[in-house]
């Protein structure tokens, strides 16, 4: 993948020296960037609304149109569409920055800790293997949500899966990549993890096993942030649903068809050992980051049963272009 990028960057290199050897344009090709938004520009009220909420605050910022250089190059993706990063925008801000500013009280921690570029990519990444990438998170800085041209507001399970989940999973990894989580959480499912071949346990096997889902059953670090990722944004429903997944016993067969057994022969407690990883979770979250995970869980789970998407876009719809 590196020589691939490597070797467009010289082919691209070769083509501009010749092109370029009579005589150099001392012009930038690069335009001017201004600090003031065009209020005559297509995009100025999302952009209005981004600045406002992300950059002047949390000196973030909220990419939603695509960059080749900044975007994953084993994928073939496409961008997202102004409306799609509207909804995104709001909702961001609703179901993420306003929860962890709301719950620690200030500003501070996610202009200290959060990510600083968020970006936002139409399609989803599809690898070889027949899993898809939701998202990635680059050392802590960088945050790519993908899948936004399938965005529903309507279906907040969705929601959850392809995107706000996705957001709590990148930024606990920051959390845990900036302090480690405790030595007791390695020696749990020590020997049940597959980094190769997650993909094909069932969520339902994964979670008799001691996993909020498969993805969860690849490694520890990724286990570790599912569970938190999962408790947050699961209602009440969908976590009950899941432990009584994990309570059981599962097998598949050749065909892939999952059959429910009468016993659980893997020899985990299922519930008991989720219980025990989401124990860890939030003690770490309150000792290491003075974080209340159930509040963190409690604003989530409020915000998201009483969306109101049209009030949401109307922060970025209503703003003056000066028109
Ligand atoms: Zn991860």
């Amino acid at each position: 993948m590196k020589n691939i990028r490597y070797i467009l960057i010289l082919v691209l290199v070769a083509g501009i020296a010749s092109s370029c050897k009579e005589k150099l344009d001392p012009q930038s090709i690069f335009p001017e960037v201004s600090e003031s938004l065009d209020p005559a520009s297509y995009s100025f009220q999302l952009d209005s609304f981004c600045k406002k909420n992300f950059q002047e605050i949390y000196n973030v910022e909220f990419r939603y149109q695509m960059q080749d250089i900044s975007s994953n190059m084993n994928f073939n993706l496409v961008p997202c569409t102004y409306d799609d990063a509207i909804t995104m925008a709001v909702m961001a801000k609703y179901l993420w920055w306003d929860v962890y500013t709301k719950v620690t009280g200030s500003h501070e921690f996610l202009q200290k800790y959060g990510p600083r570029i968020i970006c936002l990519i139409g399609s989803a990444g599809h690898n070889a293997t027949g899993s898809v990438t939701l998202g990635v998170a680059q050392g802590g800085l960088k945050v790519t949500l993908h899948a936004l041209n399938y965005i529903d507001p309507s279906n907040v399970a969705t929601l959850n899966e392809y995107y706000f989940k996705t957001m709590h999973h990148e930024f606990s990894h920051i959390l845990h990549q900036t302090k480690t989580y405790p030595a007791e959480f390695r020696t749990i499912s020590a020997g049940w993890y597959k980094p190769n071949g997650w993909e094909e346990r069932s969520e339902q096997e994964a979670r008799s096993l001691g996993f909020t889902g498969n993805y969860g059953s690849s490694q520890e670090r990724e286990d570790f942030v599912e569970i938190i990722a999962n408790y947050i944004v699961k209602t009440d429903d969908e976590w009950a649903s899941m432990m009584s997944d994990a309570a059981k016993g599962w097998k598949q067969d050749d065909n892939g068809t999952l059959h429910q057994l009468e016993d659980d022969p893997d020899g985990v407690d299922g519930p008991a050992v989720i219980e025990q990883k989401l124990t860890i979770a939030r003690t770490w979250l309150h000792d290491e980051w003075n974080i209340e995970l159930d509040s963190l869980r409690k604003e989530v789970q409020t915000r998201q049963a009483n969306m109101n998407i049209d009030s949401l876009r109307n922060q970025v719809l209503t703003i003056g272009t000066g028109e």
